[in-house]
């Protein structure tokens, strides 16, 4: 705009400028001409008077500067200072001549055939009837150039120094109010009432702005709470695979640290998987995969977006962690194939007493033996069942109400060692109580009960003629506790992390000799991680087992 206004004034103030030289130089013409005119009138006369006194006057004159011609009164030339008379034509038709003879003088200005250029003429009517001419070359613009070439030059650079001068200043002059606007927050203070219009609209144009980035920013961050808050990761890229965005599973997921904006997707992971996933869905083709990533697994999702003339522009890749899902699904697979191992057994021995027992092969005296395996088999085929029908239940999360006030640990192992008390003394091992308070928030009492009672069973079950189980509750270092420890046969040291895991028994003969199911003590780690107590095991063999669960 700048440029616009200084061309148009400059070239404005420059054409101006030569008007005025062209106009001064037709002035000064014309000036000049008149000038001429007049001189050569005056040396007409002059001229005239001399002839007038004497006749030979002509003579001394004939190396004047201006040409003199003498014509007779019927148009012949009878002198020319500049030409041969003999060869000149008659001039009765000459203007200035012509006019002479008629009114006394004449003058013309015409291109002279005897001198072959632009001439002014001025006649006098003699006395004699005679008609003295005199004539000089007429001065031309060109003619005149060489000696205003110099003034024009100087004229034509002044012009052109004072019109950039000048363009200079009014482009200021006239820029400076419209610079000085401030964009943002125009005023209507402006030296321009035209630009009133032009700043409203910017002050409208900037509002909307505001609101629109205001929007803007208000759903961006809307999108940042909730990508953020989303357990799954989510990848946005444009077309050629750079982040836009990358929340913030998605960067723990693939342990990246700092900004990921504009990188590559690439440099997250180059599994095959993942590159696979990528490239497809950089063809437009959704794509799913499983990545194994240190010891997690992840599902990799690619969704390709299109713009709405269905032109590729992006992807969205969504990476969900399913490694506890895959983990409880081989859990799963591995218990679904115990319980059915652990069925089988007594299922395959109560089918075999019942098939000798019906082959009649078995001696009177033998079937009652035989009746009592079949209801040991059967008694255990049913604990087994109830510890599975009841691990399910905590499974699915069945029975795990909360309780509404405090549960005090001392009142429930007190009624566990009053209900294992006459199953201890059948086994002979003695229960010593050293119960304290201890009470713990948000538990279910009938939870509590399963859990020692499993604990405590296991202490009998497990120890020696004559042992004793001792149960204490308490609250020690700010934490409630409840420890059960025997005199029983112990458990080695590498299997105290193992006991826990369904169906795994130390000593497999001895526990269905006793009928354990492998599942107490899974059901115990159940309730304590779901009442909020943490387990530790303290072992020695052939010494005695301490089991603890404490609460915070
Ligand atoms: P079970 O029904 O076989 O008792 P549990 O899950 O209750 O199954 O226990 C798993 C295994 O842990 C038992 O088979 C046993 O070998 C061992 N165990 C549990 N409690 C004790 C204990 N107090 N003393 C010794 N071994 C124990």
């Amino acid at each position: 705009m700048t440029k616009r206004i200084f061309r148009g004034i400059f070239f404005a103030s420059m054409i101006v400028m030569l008007a005025c030289l062209v106009f001064v130089i037709g002035f000064q013409y014309q000036f000049y001409a008149d000038a001429q005119a007049e001189a050569l009138k005056s040396k007409a006369y002059l001229i005239e008077q001399g002839i007038e006194d004497s006749d030979s006057y002509i003579e001394s004159i004939k190396d004047s500067d201006e040409r003199v011609t003498l014509i007779d009164t019927d148009g012949t030339v009878i002198y020319d200072n500049r030409a041969d008379v003999s060869a000149m034509e008659n001039h009765l038709d000459r203007t200035e001549v012509s006019e002479a003879l008629k009114n006394g003088t004449g003058e013309s200005v015409r291109r002279s055939s005897t001198l072959s250029k632009q001439t002014c003429y001025y006649a006098v009517k003699l006395k004699n009837g005679r008609v003295l001419r005199v004539a000089d070359e007429r001065l031309t613009v060109l003619a005149m150039l060489p000696q205003l070439l110099q003034p024009i030059c100087a004229v034509i650079i002044g012009a052109l120094i004072i019109s950039l001068l000048f363009a200079t200043a009014v482009t200021r002059h006239i820029l400076k109010p419209i610079n000085a606007i401030d964009v943002e927050s125009p005023e209507i203070d402006s030296d321009y009432d035209e630009l009133s219009p032009l700043i409203n609209k910017i002050k409208l144009q900037n509002r909307r702005i505001e609101s629109q980035i205001e929007r803007l920013n208000q759903n961006r961050n809307e999108f940042n709470i909730i990508s953020d808050n989303m357990s799954e990761g989510l990848i946005l890229t444009d077309k050629s695979g750079n982040i836009i965005s990358c929340n913030k599973s998605a960067a723990s997921f693939f342990k990246a640290s700092d900004s990921l904006s504009g990188k590559n997707i690439l440099t997250l992971n180059r599994s095959e998987v993942f590159r696979t996933v990528i490239e497809k869905v950089s063809t437009g083709i959704h794509f799913e995969g499983q990545l194994d990533e240190d010891g997690r697994v992840f599902e990799v999702a690619g969704n390709p977006v299109f713009d709405d003339k269905s032109n590729l522009c992006g992807a969205v890749i969504l990476v969900v962690d399913i490694t506890e899902k895959e983990n409880r699904e081989k859990l799963r697979r591995e218990f679904t194939a115990n319980v059915s191992h652990e069925l089988k057994t007594p299922l395959t021995s109560i089918y075999g007493i019942a098939d000798m027992l019906r082959s009649g092969l078995v001696a009177e005296k033998d079937v009652k033996g035989f009746a009592e395996d079949i209801s040991k088999e059967a008694l255990r085929l049913i604990s087994l069942v109830n510890d599975i029908i009841r691990l399910s239940q905590l499974d699915e999360g069945i029975s795990e109400e909360k309780a509404e006030g405090n549960t005090d640990l001392k009142a429930v192992a007190d009624e566990v060692c009053s209900r294992i008390q006459p199953i201890a003394e059948k086994s002979g091992v003695g229960i010593i109580k050293k119960l304290e308070t201890a009470e713990i928030s948000g538990a279910s009492e009938s939870l509590i009960f399963e859990m020692i009672y499993n604990l405590c069973d296991n202490a009998v079950k497990y120890n020696k003629q004559d042992g004793s189980v001792t149960v204490s509750t308490g609250c020690a270092d700010g934490k409630a506790f409840i420890k059960i420890s025997d005199t029983g046969i112990g458990i080695p040291t590498e299997d105290t992390e193992r006991i826990f895991e369904r169906f795994y028994r130390v000593d497999k003969s001895r526990s269905k000799e006793i009928g354990g199911t492998g599942l107490g003590l899974s059901i115990v780690k159940h309730i304590a991680a779901s009442t909020g107590g943490a387990i530790s095991v303290k072992s020695k063999l052939g010494a005695g087992t301490e089991i603890t669960v404490e609460y915070e």
